[in-house]
């Protein structure tokens, strides 16, 4: 077993992280008061290669290996301060970009990838409903077969990025009589008649991530569109899924040495009873547990992602990943505001935010409970 990096990969995530110091973290206080999404940094990711990173060269992509995609995205995580920015590329990278590099036709490859992974398209991904969250494969969204293509009706809820998106992997099903496996995906482009996306909703967190509705009435979606085979959505929606459960929380390992780093200085500067507060156990215990937590989530993020390398079935262990990585990201969070006491609980610390945005990570993706469930499920209970 070797857990080096290479001198390359080390460059690689240190260029990260002065790129996104220095470019993406101005004005962020803000933006997330006002619920802002920019454009302009999710542009200048895309330019610097993140977007691209597990994309295939000739589709616009870089084709990085995925060990040393998780540690580009680490060190964004470390350098990016805006969350809400970090979630939503990530989300376009495993669950619009991937299903499109896995399941797409060499058309839809060169029609949409390009674009993607230069910033000049934003993805979204439409499974969760009115109805139908936890439980997904209970959609309603309807494809009616008609010429040349199929007419979508339905709507499609909790959508990261779908207010500024445009084109959508939408789920719908071909036929409600055969139930999941009549599930089928879609491309569904921006400015088809019949194709509207909802405004911003405001969240407790991830706020500078724009997330809304996409309705479909009666939206003709030509062949052309179809995302595999007919009756083909649930096995593109849970490879999206176990690509996007083992890598969307890279960058929360970055945030966690970063909010580690913070806690271990702040420790040491600030003074009470006459030293300084780290030299208080309870104070030095939160921040052991935040280092144990950092270096547990990243041993399973490493395993999941080099299963992911290997092709290896990594179902169960994305599970963890998702898990894990999510819960420590909220447990950390909570320590690094104890350990800045009131300070820490004031916006103007800039330390609040992370629990603001970790606690959507245990819901995004599947919830915690899911997550045991699968867990559970897969040792056969
Ligand atoms: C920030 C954010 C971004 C999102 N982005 C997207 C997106 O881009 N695309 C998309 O399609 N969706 C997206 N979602 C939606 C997300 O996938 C769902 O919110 C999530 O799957 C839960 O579904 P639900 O909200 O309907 O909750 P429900 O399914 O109604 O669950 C409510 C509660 O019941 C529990 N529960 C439900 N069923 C079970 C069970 N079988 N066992 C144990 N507990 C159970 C849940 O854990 C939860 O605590 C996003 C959500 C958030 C918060």
């Amino acid at each position: 077993m070797d857990f080096s990096w290479s001198e390359e990969q080390l460059e690689y995530r240190r260029a990260v992280i002065e790129f996104a110091q220095g470019e993406l973290n101005s004005g962020l206080r803000n933006r997330d008061r006002e619920c802002e999404f920019s454009r302009q940094n999710w542009e200048k990711c895309a330019e610097f290669g993140i977007l691209g990173l597990a994309v295939p060269e000739e589709l616009g992509g870089t084709d990085s290996d995925i060990l040393t995609t998780m540690l580009v995205m680490e060190g964004l995580g470390y350098g990016c301060r805006d969350n809400g920015l970090v979630f939503a590329l990530n989300a376009q990278m495993w669950s619009v970009q991937m299903p499109i590099v896995n399941f797409g036709t060499p058309e839809q490859k060169q029609r949409f990838l390009p674009g993607l992974c230069k910033g000049k398209l934003i993805g979204a991904h439409g499974m969760t409903e009115p109805g139908s969250g936890s439980d997904a494969y209970s959609l309603r969204t309807r494809a009616a077969r008609v010429d040349g293509g199929y007419s979508l009706t339905g709507s499609k809820m909790f959508v990261t990025s779908a207010p500024v998106c445009d084109l959508a992997v939408v789920f719908a099903t071909v036929d409600p009589s055969k139930g999941r496996w009549g599930i089928t995906a879609f491309i569904v482009e921006r400015g088809t008649p019949g194709f509207d996306v909802g405004g911003d909703m405001e969240k407790m967190g991830l706020r500078t991530a724009p997330l809304g509705e996409l309705v479909l009435q009666d939206c003709f979606v030509p062949d052309r569109n179809r995302l595999g085979p007919e009756g083909t959505g649930i096995s593109i929606f849970n490879s999206s899924m176990e690509w996007e459960r083992s890598c969307i929380l890279a960058s929360h390992v970055g945030a966690m040495e970063y909010q580690l780093e913070k806690a271990v200085q702040y420790a040491r500067d600030r003074r009470q009873f006459g030293q300084p507060i780290g030299k208080f156990q309870s104070v030095s215990n939160r921040i052991a547990d935040m280092k144990v937590r950092l270096e547990t989530a990243r041993l399973m993020l490493y395993k999941v992602a080099w299963l992911k390398k290997m092709n290896r079935p990594a179902t169960m262990e994305a599970a963890i990943a998702k898990l894990y990585l999510s819960e420590c990201f909220v447990q950390s969070s909570m320590d690094a505001i104890g350990v800045h006491g009131g300070y820490g609980y004031m916006v103007e610390s800039e330390v609040e935010r992370d629990l603001r945005d970790a606690i959507g990570g245990t819901i995004y993706s599947g919830t915690s409970d899911i997550q045991k469930t699968i867990i559970a499920c897969l040792l056969g209970l």
